[in-house]
């Protein structure tokens, strides 16, 4: 359905086993393969050996991945204390998690801290105040606002503030009994240019830098997230990313002898990305006019049902049917969800093929779609359930 055979993306036997394990199961859901997930974590570690790993929870919290990720020594970073309390439940360690989101109210603050987490995220004069009041003597680390241009997911404007005021917020920990700690970015989710990491490290040195001049020094940098997982336009593999990051990190920091800082990743989307498929089935093909040249295809899932990324046609699944085999004639269609909501509509421009004799009830199945799309599912927007989970046997 994409030009590209499934090879590309998955092993025969997994897609095999993956059907096996998924016949007679009704229609839509996520099937998540774990020994994926470990395999990515693997890979992580082995890439960027000197890097503490604190998964993105927010990507996907399923609780089977968050007790692979706990086995396998992780930590975590967390956007809400409902995401702390899930993790706490499942006897992860508050000294494990870091509370990442720049966006708290004060008695959020509060009970994280009297939880036990010691290390935050900051990026505004307000939040820092509160930090100091309900979080007394922890770690915090500030955000700078950085360019995401090149990711497929930006995350934009929203978080982070200009080096000036973090220089300046900084200096007021002083007085605020906070320890800062370091830096964090995030260069946006799926970033196919690796030099917004150079320009973000760059910023990481100078800050460094200047506040060392008034005798602050900073200890800590978290590369956030942004590392990609695999959809229709392949990016480059993770291991040339780590090579590439490790390589601006010895440019800024090991130049004057000292070594690199303490470093942290926040990886969400390239872990378990590639670890989940969305089956569907076709409920619909129909044509608005005779003379349309494309069918409309309908999904059981669309936009409300967790595929809540294909927003502006941000991120391009890989598509493939049943029996699809290679050199078998296809057509392109319009590809859409269930719901009666016109937004509904998942590639409109972006024209996916599918089989020419493609028909009604036949499944889709939809890959790469482990990260971002469960917990993005509605609860019963048109009465239809959110999305169901099974863990591949
Ligand atoms: C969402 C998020 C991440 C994960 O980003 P990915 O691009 O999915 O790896 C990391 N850090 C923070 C602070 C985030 O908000």
């Amino acid at each position: 359905m994409n030009n590209k055979p499934i090879t590309e993306f998955m092993s025969l036997e997994e897609f095999e086993k993956i059907k096996k394990f998924t016949k007679g199961k009704e229609t839509p859901f996520l099937v998540i393969n774990i020994e994926k997930i470990e395999k990515n974590y693997e890979e992580l570690v082995k890439n960027l050996p000197y890097a503490k790993i604190y998964y993105a929870v927010k990507a996907n919290p399923h609780p089977e991945v968050i007790k692979l990720l706990d086995k396998k020594g992780s930590n975590f970073d967390i956007a809400t204390i409902y995401e702390l309390d899930q993790l706490l439940d499942a006897g992860i360690s508050p000294d494990r998690i870091s509370y990442g989101n720049t966006i708290k109210k004060e008695k959020d603050i509060a009970y994280a801290y009297s939880k036990g987490i010691r290390l935050f995220a900051t990026d505004s004069k307000s939040d820092l105040q509160k930090l100091s009041k309900n979080a007394p003597g922890s770690k915090v680390f500030f955000r700078i606002l950085c360019e995401t241009s090149g990711s497929d997911w930006p995350l934009s404007r929203k978080f982070g503030a200009h080096q000036d005021l973090i220089y300046k917020l900084i200096l007021e920990c002083k007085n605020l009994n906070l320890e800062p700690y370091g830096l964090s970015f995030h260069v946006g989710s799926q970033q196919r240019d690796i030099g917004q990491w150079d320009n973000a490290i760059s910023q990481c040195k100078y800050l460094f830098d200047a506040v060392k001049k008034e005798g602050i020094k900073l200890k800590m940098i978290n590369l956030g997230g942004g590392l990609p997982s695999r959809y229709i336009h392949h990016t480059l593999d993770v291991e040339l990313y780590a090579n590439e990051i490790t390589r601006y990190l010895k440019e800024d920091f090991e130049g004057n002898g000292n070594g690199f800082p303490e470093i942290i990743i926040e990886p969400g989307r390239s872990l378990v990305g590639d670890a989940g498929v969305i089956i569907s089935e076709i409920i619909m093909i129909s044509k608005k006019s005779h003379m349309n040249q494309y069918k409309w295809v309908y999904l059981d899932i669309g936009k409300f049902g967790g595929l809540i990324e294909t927003i502006d046609e941000s991120i391009k699944y890989p598509i493939f049917t049943e029996k699809e085999k290679p050199h078998e004639k296809t057509k392109e269609i319009i590809l859409a969800g269930p719901t009666c909501d016109s937004m509904d509509t998942l590639y409109e421009n972006y024209k996916y093929s599918l089989p020419e004799d493609i028909k009604e009830g036949e499944r889709v199945y939809i890959l790469s779609t482990g990260a971002y799309t469960q917990t993005y599912s509605s609860t019963y927007f048109n009465g239809i359930p959110p999305l169901k989970v099974y863990i591949l046997e």
